[in-house]
């Protein structure tokens, strides 16, 4: 009956010898840095790690999420959406390296700035917000589609450099993150930014990816939603035409259709959005990124 714990904590005393032997080298030099540092809900985060040895493998984690590294010309990096209704405080950080028997972790503390956002009043037609209950259903089992979309992480990074307007023009997408109140009753968040433009206006893809759908549903109308790779997806609402096809790898620029006025709209425009997994984050943010 004593054999087994006592063979149990040979093992782990001689578990800590190998890392107390090794540890110092493998997390002594690495160096990890966010940016933006004091970042705002509705923001994306890059995290930075450095200096950490060839061969060595590393994991992040933001207040309990993983989140997927790729390599960069001088170490690694990660992106991390705070979702727009993220409260304000300090959220955790671990990175992991793994180099050969020695494991270190680093810890820190992300400052998370809470976001206050305008009220909107939209009137729109009584169908769009009554809805009878087979419409009502339709409405729940598309929004179940979208999420399951994101929900989905592929493996690769597939975009890169700069992320470009999905219209062309000046004005800044409006709206992101509006208390949205229509016909006088509250309903959810606007999660996108708004761009004004005639219909027939060429939606553009904001980067490279991969088209994970393609429908034409109820609230959003005719939609794109892209595959960015790591959990980054780019949404493309209110489409007239659409020029793409599920499955179909598209260049950054590349044309998805045109603006529409298509599903719940006062007018013809394009909502862009974006999601990092489940959560909602500001697409103008992805457009400011630096290239990597
Ligand atoms: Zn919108």
């Amino acid at each position: 009956m004593t054999a087994a714990p006592r063979r149990r904590s040979f093992r782990v005393l001689a578990t800590l010898l190998v890392l107390l032997a090794s540890a110092p080298p493998a997390g002594a030099t690495v160096r990890v840095s966010w940016q933006p540092a004091q970042p705002r809900a509705g923001d994306v985060v890059v995290m930075r790690v450095r200096g950490v040895p060839a061969g060595a493998t590393v994991d992040a984690m933001l207040d309990g999420h993983p989140i997927a590294l790729f390599p960069t010309a001088d170490g690694h990096a990660g992106l991390f959406g705070i979702d727009m209704d993220a409260p304000a405080g300090a959220q955790p950080w671990e990175v992991t390296v793994r180099d050969g028997h020695a494991v270190a972790s680093t810890t820190g503390d992300l400052p998370v700035v809470a976001r206050s956002y305008t009220v909107q009043h939209l009137t729109v037609a009584r169908s769009m917000v009554e809805l009878d209950p087979a419409t009502e259903r339709r409405a729940v089992d598309e929004i179940e589609r979208l999420r399951l979309t994101y929900r989905a992480i592929s493996g690769e990074r597939l975009w890169r450099g700069r992320w470009v307007r999905p219209v062309a023009g000046e004005a800044p997408g409006t709206g992101f993150g509006s208390r949205r109140v229509i016909n006088g009753q509250p309903r959810a968040p606007h999660s996108g930014i708004d761009f004004a433009a005639p219909v027939g206006t060429p939606v553009v893809a904001a980067n490279r990816g991969r088209v994970a759908l393609v429908g034409e549903f109820f609230f959003p109308g005719r939609l794109v939603i892209l595959d960015h790779g790591l959990g980054l997806y780019t949404v493309y609402f209110h489409l007239d035409t659409i020029a793409v096809a599920p499955g179909q790898l598209v260049a950054r620029g590349e044309t998805l259709g045109t603006v529409g006025m298509t599903g719940r709209v006062t007018g013809p425009h394009l909502h862009f959005g974006a999601q990092v997994g489940a959560t909602r984050i500001d697409p103008a943010v992805l457009l400011g990124l630096a290239d990597d």
